[in-house]
């Protein structure tokens, strides 16, 4: 009884949260360089936000205790985390040297389309996944080209070899190889904003995984056998919620890893499911957190080298104009 009242109440109040975002303005205030915290969210932007931390597990990570490297959320990364979840952006600089965005934000770092964003952000959780996959004992391949024909130079994330989840429920995930591709989609970038993600639960993650559907198996032009693999795109968005087939993975992997359907029983599934979708959260959000404190280190040293050069006339250290290591590179 009381835990339903409980449950009414928190009910009540999220719905009443969730109205509140009406009265946002339709165009925000991006935090400026005296006003830090200042800046005010868009309704569209809060909405996007709100949508995607209201999927299924997307903050697994609030509830995940630190029980191993994978689930422990560093004091550092957990304030950017926290912050990012309020809607709550910082000032970064007037321009980003990467794509030329004015006033850049730590949302810009995010999703800076130049600055490698996607590849700082998405290789953290492909090794989280492979070691999980590991210590279930389930043989799979990183970064593996050859369930590839040999006219398209393509790698997976993952690939997990065909049979592996012998207990699967699904047939395709029990007999077939799987071709995890794990990608980020950031529901408050322009082009999901567009897309719907402010009025459509997980756009942003479905957009991703439609793109990375026609990348690998556009009709005609699949580029792996599908009778041997099946391709299951692994989207997360930046506030946690995962696109269709990444739940789906999530269910088959510990339908799997209990011993079944008929094997193991529900609470022990609810288990295996729940702790996967905490590493997926964890992982995640640490990566991102990380990305964005790269981003203000690689504006640190390029106001640095900006002040070396100045500092020497006529030196020619060719450090003007050039991103500093920790930008990477913007591979998808
Ligand atoms: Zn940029």
């Amino acid at each position: 009884m009381q835990g339903k009242i409980g449950k009414f109440v928190q009910r009540v109040q999220y719905d009443r949260y969730v109205a509140s975002l009406d009265a946002l303005p339709e165009t925000g205030r991006p935090p400026g360089p005296d006003d830090p915290y200042g800046g005010v969210e868009s309704r569209d932007m809060a909405r996007a936000r709100q949508r995607s931390m209201a999927g299924s597990g997307a903050m697994a990570c609030l509830r995940a205790r630190p029980m191993d490297h994978a689930r422990t959320i560093p004091a550092s990364e957990f304030v950017l985390m926290g912050q990012r979840f309020l809607g709550v952006e910082t000032y970064m600089a007037p321009e980003c040297p990467c794509c030329g965005t004015q006033d850049a934000d730590s949302r810009h770092a995010r999703i800076c389309p130049r600055s490698g964003a996607q590849v700082n952000q998405h290789q953290p959780l492909v090794h989280a996944l492979s070691r999980t996959l590991k210590q279930a004992c389930i043989q799979h391949g990183v970064e593996d080209g050859s369930p590839f024909t040999a006219d398209r130079d393509l790698r997976m994330d993952v690939v997990v070899l065909p049979g592996q989840l012998r207990e699967a429920s699904e047939a395709s995930f029990r007999h077939k190889g799987l071709l995890i591709d794990v990608t980020y989609a950031d529901p408050q970038a322009a082009g999901h904003l567009r897309g719907g993600s402010a009025t459509n639960d997980g756009s942003a993650a479905s957009t991703s995984e439609a793109r990375k559907s026609a990348h690998y198996a556009s009709p005609g032009h699949v580029s792996f056998d599908e009778r041997s693999f099946k391709l299951v795109p692994l989207a997360v968005e930046s506030f946690g919620r995962l696109g269709v087939s990444g739940y789906e993975l999530v269910d088959q992997l510990a339908t799997s890893m209990v011993g079944g359907s008929g094997g193991g029983d529900v609470t022990q599934k609810g288990v295996v499911k729940e702790r996967l979708l905490q590493i997926i959260s964890v992982t995640t959000q640490v990566a991102i957190s990380r990305r964005v404190h790269r981003y203000r280190l690689a504006l640190r040293g390029r106001q640095a080298a900006r002040a070396r050069a100045q500092l020497q006339p006529g030196g020619s250290r060719g450090e003007v104009g050039q991103l500093p290591d920790a930008w990477g590179w913007c591979l998808d």
